[in-house]
């Protein structure tokens, strides 16, 4: 298999480094509902997820979840300032810590079912390895890789320079300038260090507090990724993913941290980054109200597997812009597959290999996705091939896509009508008994991006078929 590593910028023969390969996906941080933005890059976890498995190998999948440490500055060039996210949003809420991080975790949670991603073998919790996280620093402060300022305790960059490493391979050097957008700590030796553990102010009683060695207080943004990812994984593994923003500050701090602590190099070999969504062909921001969440896509009467679909339109390395209208040619897309699926039959053969060769050699060629989905068209539309074979190709297929393209087909053609576009009808029934037009107009227009087609029959009923 070949990937794209940001640490070498070529794509490389991946190899794991043993039996189980690790792998270690940033997650989201729970103060807020998860972005359309985030879900790209937790697709492409689950991506690289199945098509390791595909593969044949053995993985060992974590994600951490952030419910403490992550400040707001990170957003304006210093991680290290600014309020909590979680303490923000306790204001926003009027709701303890505790509780808005459970209930964004289990909104998470529940969203990252719905959108079929693979369940990790750990979700491991930035407040539940708090000690793991007060154990590394202290290895840290042994090696002389810390010092203390008035807020909190620091990794010294220079520090661990001097000991032979490289700080920031990841990044862009000159991108962590200091006061790119905020006025930098002047206590820092250097711009580029940053926080291990801040104290809590001392007029404040934080929800999140801890006590440590070095004074009460809460660990900051990135040990928790080290500490987390060393337990779940070892000292040096195979494969990190997460948004491209990352490489310039989170992830190298991460590296710096975990060779600082444990003198192994390299922490990981594989970096993975997915380029950012962006939304209307602009940046996607809760301030600029596009930050859109899984709910107000279903809202929008949108399947998640349209979403899912949406995404596989570009590489994950390539830029990638959401609009309703891209949406809604997707959930049509991916209605018409289902209806090609369903048609094929009950019976499944056995895949078509000459196929499969091509899909493995698109998705090994660093997760071609856009291309194996392509494939997956020509072989429905393929009448060389016969339609036990077509399913069973498809299953294959799906292992890597997670379209539910098998279970969502039967499930349609065992129903009549889905509950949904039943529903729709008798309102729209009653919208025309009404004579209300414009309401019977648009249940129209929510059947037909259920998939469905409407006709009026002249006794005033209405009949349901499935598009094709
Ligand atoms: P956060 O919750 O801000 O810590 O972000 C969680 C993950 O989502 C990180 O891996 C980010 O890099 C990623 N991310 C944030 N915004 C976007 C976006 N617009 N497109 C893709 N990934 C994003
Ligand atoms: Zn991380």
């Amino acid at each position: 298999m070949r990937l794209y590593n940001s640490l070498t910028k070529e794509i490389d023969e991946f190899k794991p480094a043993s039996q189980i390969v690790g792998l270690y996906t940033c997650g989201p941080t729970v103060y807020d509902y998860v972005t359309i933005g985030n879900w790209r890059t937790y697709i492409l976890g689950d991506i690289v997820y199945r098509a390791l498995k595909y593969n044949g190998l053995e993985v060992n999948y974590v994600m951490n979840l952030t419910d403490v440490g992550h400040l707001t500055g990170d957003n304006l060039g210093d991680a290290d300032t600014g309020e909590d996210r979680m303490e923000k949003a306790k204001k926003r809420e009027g709701k303890g810590a505790f509780e808005i991080a459970q209930f964004y975790i289990d909104d998470f949670l529940s969203s990252y079912k719905d959108l079929n991603l693979l369940p990790p073998n750990t979700f491991a919790r930035a407040t539940e390895h708090i000690s793991e996280q007060i154990d590394l620093i202290k290895k840290l402060e042994e090696k002389g890789l810390t010092y203390n300022i008035d807020d909190g305790v620091y990794f010294d960059t220079i520090a661990f320079e001097a000991k032979g490493y490289k700080y920031g391979e990841l990044s862009n050097l000159d991108k962590i300038k200091a006061g790119a957008r905020v006025e930098f700590n002047q206590q820092k030796k250097n711009p580029r260090d940053f926080a291990l553990w801040k104290f809590s102010p001392k007029d404040e009683k934080r929800d999140m507090e801890w006590e440590s060695p070095w004074g009460t207080g809460f660990p900051g943004w990135h040990i928790e990724c080290s500490a987390m990812s060393m337990k779940y994984l070892g000292e040096q593994f195979d494969i990190h993913v997460g948004g491209e923003d990352l490489k310039s500050t989170h992830h190298p701090n991460e590296i710096a941290q975990s060779e600082g602590a444990t003198d192994k190099s390299p922490f990981v070999k594989c970096w993975m980054h997915g380029a950012f969504l962006q939304v209307d062909g602009g940046k996607m921001g809760k301030s600029l109200g596009n930050a859109y969440s899984l709910h107000d896509i279903v809202e929008k009467r949108f399947s998640p597997m349209a979403l899912r679909y949406f995404y596989f339109s570009s590489h994950y390395r390539s830029s990638l812009n959401f609009t309703w209208e891209a949406l809604e040619a997707s959930q049509n897309a991916y209605n018409r597959l289902l209806v090609h699926i369903e048609n094929l039959g009950e019976e499944s053969g056995s895949a078509d290999s000459n196929y499969l060769k091509s899909f493995n050699d698109f998705i090994d060629n660093d997760l071609e996705v856009s291309r194996a989905l392509a494939l997956l068209w020509d072989l429905l539309k393929d009448d060389s091939i016969e339609d036990s074979v077509k399913l069973a190709t498809v299953a294959e297929f799906d292992k890597v896509l997670g379209l539910d393209l098998i279970e969502t087909s039967r499930k349609n053609k065992n129903q009549q009508l889905p509950k949904e576009v039943e529903d729709l009808a008798s309102k729209r029934h009653l919208a025309r008994e009404d004579k209300d037009w414009v309401l019977s107009d648009s249940l129209r227009q929510d059947i037909e991006k259920l998939g469905y087609e409407v006709k009026d029959l002249p006794n005033g009923d209405q009949m349901i078929r499935k598009n094709n």
